[in-house]
């Protein structure tokens, strides 16, 4: 029995045997901002609209594997033909169907670190090598060593999230677009927090075949729940990720809920405003509390550095406030990522850590 154990462990694929799972945590009760989701639920009215199609839906059929309505009304709002768009469940999956497309063993994925985690571990899921190009100081891109990185044989994708995840900045258009321009390789810029800086990279896609825009329903749209996420690229990109993507990977619940959320877009323009201004409030309030540092966001979220991150994430649990700390982790192990939330949640926030960072002074 455990001989067999053994042998099973034993033949786990190498580079998978010391990954971590993803550390996301289930949803408890309390103020979640941790997972830089969007605070405000879809209303209830836009809910029994949307449930009342559900209902006419035949749950016994596989759902359309093409997607029509859904790549229709996307490609109406990203003024691209349907051809060009790609849906996964969630963003997560199109990193991994690209990974799996034009990379695996023998390659390279380039990105600047610290950066959303899943371009690492998906990367070595594929049996790639990450390859981790540092931020500088205040998180600014250094387009040389990414280029050079790029410039090796093995190498054969740049993940560039706009705005970054954790940091928060938004990488100058100008800066990506030397880079997309000076190398041959797909260069993917994922804009999951687009909204909330009011910027994209997508018009340029028209000019670069080896540029692709990411993009999820998880955040400005409100929908982490139903798991949607979809990519802008040419035709020729698509098609090969059509070979590889699973055929009914979006199910056809959450094709109708996406597609009646797509057709509502001053109401999540109007959140992401919301949530726009909160960000601002909650920066200058933070700035304001002893020893921390804001790093300037144009996400859902902030980057702070502050004392004893790990004390005063668990003395902010301890009040029901959940936020992202990264215990350990290269550059970040003083900081802690908040999420902006409804203001009543981003106040509790404020003054748990005021009250938690004025115990610190004192002892
Ligand atoms: N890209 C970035 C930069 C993210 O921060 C996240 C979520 N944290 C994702 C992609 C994944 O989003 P989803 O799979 O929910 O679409």
């Amino acid at each position: 029995m455990s001989d067999k154990r053994e042998r099973l462990a034993e033949s786990v694929r190498p580079e998978i045997r010391g990954l971590q799972p993803y550390e996301a945590e289930a949803s408890g009760p309390g103020i979640r901002l941790d997972a830089n989701e969007s605070p405000f639920d879809v209303p209830e009215a836009f809910k029994a609209g949307i449930l009342e199609r559900l209902r006419k839906l035949p749950w016994n059929r596989y759902p359309d594997p093409q997607a029509a309505d859904l790549r229709r009304l996307l490609g109406r709002w990203e003024r691209v033909p349907p051809e060009q768009i790609l849906l996964g469940n969630g963003s997560d999956e199109i990193i991994r169907d690209l990974l799996t497309a034009y990379g695996g063993p023998g390659t390279r994925t380039v990105f600047p670190t610290p950066t959303f985690s899943m371009y690492r571990q998906l990367t070595i899921a594929t049996g790639g090598t990450p390859v981790g190009i540092p931020l500088g100081e205040n998180w600014e891109l250094d387009g040389s060593s990414v280029l050079e990185a790029l410039a090796a044989p093995a190498s054969r994708m740049l993940f560039l999230a706009s705005p970054n995840n954790p940091t928060g900045q938004v990488y100058p258009a100008e800066q990506i677009e030397e880079l997309v321009s000076r190398t041959d390789r797909l260069v993917v810029v994922d804009e999951a927090y687009r909204l909330f800086a009011g910027t994209s990279f997508a018009s340029r896609l028209a000019d670069h075949p080896n540029l692709a825009i990411l993009n999820t329903f998880s955040k400005s749209m409100s929908l982490a729940g139903v798991r949607v996420g979809y990519l802008v690229a040419h035709p020729e990109v698509v098609d090969v990720l059509n070979r590889i993507r699973l055929p009914y990977n979006v199910d056809a619940l959450a094709q109708a809920v996406a597609a009646e959320i797509c057709r509502q877009p001053e109401w999540w323009q109007a959140q992401a405003q919301r949530v726009i201004a909160e960000r601002e409030r909650l920066g200058r309030a933070l700035a304001r509390l002893p020893g921390v540092r804001v790093y300037p966001s144009q996400a859902n979220f902030l980057l702070l550095r502050v004392p004893r991150a790990d004390r005063l994430r668990q003395a902010l649990a301890a009040g029901d406030v959940a936020v992202r700390g990264f215990p350990g982790a290269e550059r970040l192990g003083d900081c802690l990522r908040v999420t902006v939330g409804r203001p009543e949640d981003n106040d509790r926030l404020l003054s748990l850590m005021a009250a938690s960072l004025e115990n610190e002074g004192e002892r």
